[in-house]
């Protein structure tokens, strides 16, 4: 979570983060597979990326704002030595883009270099941040993760798996983590198990093979690495140079809270997460959206890129023939000039390009992943209609989208959600379509093989599953 600075002193959370992390350990090459695995994973974060590696029981950075393939150059991971390296992508919006917020982070404990990479957010941070700060801690960036540091410092021990299991269950929400010394790389996931985080073996040709940590799989399928498993909910699993442990975080155990909206949206299609294809999942989602929601039409189109395997389910379920009325221009940057005459839907045309061959009068079915403020939607629906659709229904391969998320996904608060002020027609009215029908949450739960009470799906049903009153106030 990044904190924006408000009024001085009084810091409120901002915007969350969306984050990618990786590591490896006993690789000869261990900055370079980095490299790659942060280039995989760059759909979890665009702002700033990060590599620490190991040499020498020194830690070597590099860290800078903005693409993995813009940060690194060739002298940059020639300088990145070592047979160990961990590494960070990172997305946040407001008030958070400090270089200091870059991650990994770095501090010099007791023992020697520690250096942290996380995936979510700690929903009790600022609690914390505000207890360490009294007993003398100095922040310097305004990131949850710096918590974290704080509290392995103030613990009088040089084993730091030893300091994990006496910090971590005093953080309360979500962490994917992966984190480097001078002498073993740990990885570690919440007690609820939010965020994904994989394990897996890199071979090296010569019989042996490293250990690779990511977020997502699509890391190890470029770098030629197998997935081994899951870390566990709660689990926390360490190399060093007698090979792999592992062992349980101290504490209760909780329900697992495995995020849904990976599923629906944020995994890359060809990652394995939380044991399951997302392309298989998303497929499935389209497939009960279409069971749940039939509709007489000609073509089904996908929203580009996000909506395509839900977009395949349901033409597949409802027999309607799926075509490519939306192409999408994928070589956007972040920012581009807006012509000086104003044009009805720039915005969305750069990137959306509606093709009236497909869509020229005929009854459409649009399918999209999600749908959060509802205004991709009526541009889109605007230009398929604008290229001659004679119908437009609109279907939604997820539930509505009611509430923000606390633990790791950039969402909107809840005066932008339309779903949470609004009811079906007049969002249907809004987005100006002929019909607009959502999966239900039951739908999305079958899709992704899983009982309710495994996942969170906080965001469409209101169930949080820690406490969130503090955060509702800040
Ligand atoms: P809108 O309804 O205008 O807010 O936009 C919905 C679109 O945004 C959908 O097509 C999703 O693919 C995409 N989307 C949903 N959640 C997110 C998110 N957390 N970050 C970025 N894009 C998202």
């Amino acid at each position: 979570m990044s904190f924006t600075e408000a009024d001085g002193e009084n810091i409120s959370p901002g915007f969350h983060e969306e984050c990618a992390v990786f590591g490896v350990w006993g690789d000869p090459e261990a900055a370079r597979m980095t490299y790659l695995g942060l280039y995989a994973q760059q759909h979890r974060g665009q702002e700033s990326s990060g590599i620490v590696s190991l040499h020498d029981k020194q830690h070597i950075v590099h860290k800078g704002m903005g693409l993995v393939g813009d940060v690194f150059q060739e002298s940059d991971l020639n300088r990145l030595s070592g047979a160990a390296a961990i590494g960070h992508n990172r997305y946040s919006t407001t008030g958070a883009s400090l270089q200091y917020n870059i991650q990994p982070l770095s501090a010099h404990l007791l023992n020697g270099p520690v250096a942290v990479a996380h995936n979510g957010n700690i929903v009790n941070a600022h609690d914390l941040r505000e207890e360490l700060k009294t007993q003398g801690a100095i922040f310097q960036g305004t990131n949850d993760t710096e918590c974290l540091l704080h509290m392995l410092a103030r613990i009088p021990s040089n084993d730091i798996v030893g300091c994990l299991k006496e910090a971590l269950p005093k953080l309360v929400g979500a962490y994917s983590l992966v984190l480097l010394t001078d002498d073993r790389l740990v990885a570690a996931r919440d007690p609820y198990g939010f965020r994904p985080l994989v394990l897996g073996r890199r071979p090296l040709g010569d019989g042996s093979f490293s250990w690779v940590v990511a977020s997502e799989t699509c890391a190890f399928d470029l770098i030629g690495a197998k997935l081994v498993r899951e870390i566990e909910p709660g689990e926390l699993v360490w190399f060093d140079q007698n090979g792999e442990h592992r062992e349980r975080i101290p504490g209760d155990t909780k329900r697992m809270a495995k995020c849904v909206f990976e599923h629906v949206y944020f995994a890359r299609p060809d990652s394995q997460v939380f044991g399951l294809s997302v392309y298989e999942s998303r497929k499935r989602m389209g497939e009960m959206l279409a069971r749940e929601n039939k509709v007489d039409a000609d073509i089904v189109v996908p929203v580009p890129d996000s909506g395509v395997p839900a977009a395949l389910g349901y033409s597949r379920e409802s027999g309607i023939p799926f075509e490519l009325g939306i192409i999408r221009n994928h070589y956007i940057g972040r920012t581009f000039i807006q012509p000086s005459q104003s044009i009805r839907s720039f915005g969305v045309k750069i990137k959306l390009n509606p093709q009236s061959e497909v869509l020229k009068g005929k009854r459409v079915v649009v399918v999209d992943d999600s749908l959060v403020r509802g205004t991709t939607s009526q541009k889109i629906i605007r230009l398929i209609r604008s290229a001659g659709a004679k119908e437009v229904h609109f279907r939604i391969a997820s539930p509505p989208t009611t509430g923000p998320c606390y633990y790791g996904v950039d969402t909107p608060g809840k005066s932008q959600l339309i779903a949470a002020q609004h009811t079906l027609d007049e969002i249907r009215e809004f987005i100006d379509a002929d019909s607009l029908a959502y999966l239900t949450t039951q739908g999305m739960m079958q899709a992704v093989r899983g009982d309710e009470k495994e996942f969170c799906a906080a965001c469409f049903d209101g169930k949080y599953p820690t406490p969130t009153d503090a955060l509702a106030a800040q």
